[in-house]
């Protein structure tokens, strides 16, 4: 195992960290899918990747990651505290809110948080988030009075991210990233920013949907070149823990267009298995093919359109998380097909380093989702 400098913490992180999600038991809707072992075992397949030489765990209050929280405070009574870190994260906004969530999690770990993460903060709550009394506010109180180590900001926005990246209250950052959605990867390695803060990775797997075109060894040696502290990878078996941490991994650098090639690959069965569209749909096979996007987040839309999740949405539907993306791609597809054909200005082209057209890649998706009704 390798390890890396955690910002300006002084701290020394594992190359990749073990993500809790898998661990879980219990019915929370979330991605990568779970696999409820029993404490024991959970406490032992942490324990493994430890002595793989792993020294981050993260993880999230029970209305997020379930008993995963409880777990991670059973394997650590197990280890010397000193050795290992443990991030920890709530989606509360005000300072009130989480300074209640942190205190519950110090008793539900049993010990006091290394990092503690204001969780999923996007453009409707950074507001909240970053003002005065808001939720960073209260964890630099609590960094502050000992409870707990680093102050965190965890997030799927740029902007945001490079908002926690300006803010001085703010150590690590947290956000994704993997070979296909690069983008956000690719505009920190390049913002001075974010120099000096610790950067945690996760998403490697792209919840999962990325095994299968790729190897475990590709999707982590292709993100190795990035300047990131640690990335997170979901473990759930002894056979994951040791897939993911048994050996170094050599840094590869994949070239986008053969990212792309592979996933096409990966949407033939589908699309093979779907040779008679629904009447009058005007879906094509070429309705299949993967949309180039590397989530980079450079499209600004008038009317408020987050088109990069539509993008993603379409392509983990292709990767065969239809029941899951389905539901997430039709909210609002129609009115965007509908602002789409009829927006002059298409604003969220300039800036779109992968070139995409925009309306025709929503014009596909639009027809996907007829399609399958
Ligand atoms: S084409 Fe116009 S309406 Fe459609 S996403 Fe771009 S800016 Fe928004
Ligand atoms: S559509 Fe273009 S600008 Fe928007 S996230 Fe994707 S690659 Fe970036």
């Amino acid at each position: 195992m390798r390890y890396r400098k955690l910002g300006n913490t002084g701290l020394k992180v594992s190359e990749l960290g073990f993500g809790t999600i898998p661990i879980l038991s219990g019915q929370v809707p979330v991605l990568p899918e779970y696999f409820s072992p029993d404490t024991d075992t959970a406490v032992a397949i942490m324990r493994k990747a430890y002595e793989f030489g792993c020294n981050f765990y993260d993880t999230a209050i029970p209305e997020e990651y379930g008993d995963a929280e409880y777990k991670l405070g059973e394997f650590v009574k197990t280890v010397d505290r000193n050795s290992v870190i443990i991030s920890d994260k709530a989606r509360f906004y005000g300072g009130g809110d989480i300074y209640r969530e942190v205190l519950r999690s110090i008793e539900n770990l049993g010990t006091k948080p290394d990092i503690y993460f204001v969780h999923q903060v996007d453009d409707s709550n950074a507001d909240e988030v970053f003002g005065r009394g808001g939720a960073l506010d209260a964890l630099y109180d609590l960094k502050k009075e000992g409870k707990i180590g680093f102050t965190g900001i965890a997030s799927h926005y740029y902007t945001v991210m490079y908002r926690a990246a300006t803010d001085p209250r703010v150590d690590i950052i947290q956000g994704s990233g993997n070979i296909l959605e690069r983008g956000m990867l690719d505009r920190i390695r390049k913002e001075a920013a974010f120099r000096g803060k610790g950067i945690i990775l996760n998403k490697v797997y792209a919840a999962g949907l990325l095994i299968g075109p790729f190897t475990i060894a590709e999707l982590i040696g292709g993100v190795l070149e990035y300047p990131f502290s640690c990335a997170l990878l979901g473990i759930g078996t002894f056979e994951q823990c040791e897939m993911a941490f048994s050996r170094e991994f050599d840094p590869i650098h994949f070239e986008f267009e053969e990212v792309l090639e592979r996933l096409r690959k990966g949407f033939e069965p589908l699309y093979k298995g779907f040779e008679t569209p629904k009447k009058g749909s005007g879906i094509s096979h070429k309705g299949f093919e993967p949309i180039g996007c590397d989530r980079c987040e450079k499209c600004v839309c008038p009317y408020g359109h987050e088109i990069h999740t539509s993008f993603r949405q379409y392509n983990y539907f292709n990767l065969g998380k239809e029941y899951w993306a389905a539901g997430k791609l039709k909210m609002n597809i129609e009115e965007t097909w509908q602002d789409c054909r009829n927006c002059d200005e298409k604003s969220c082209m300039t800036e779109c380093g992968r070139h995409l057209y925009v309306p025709g890649e929503i014009e596909r998706i639009y027809e996907l989702l007829q399609a399958f009704g």
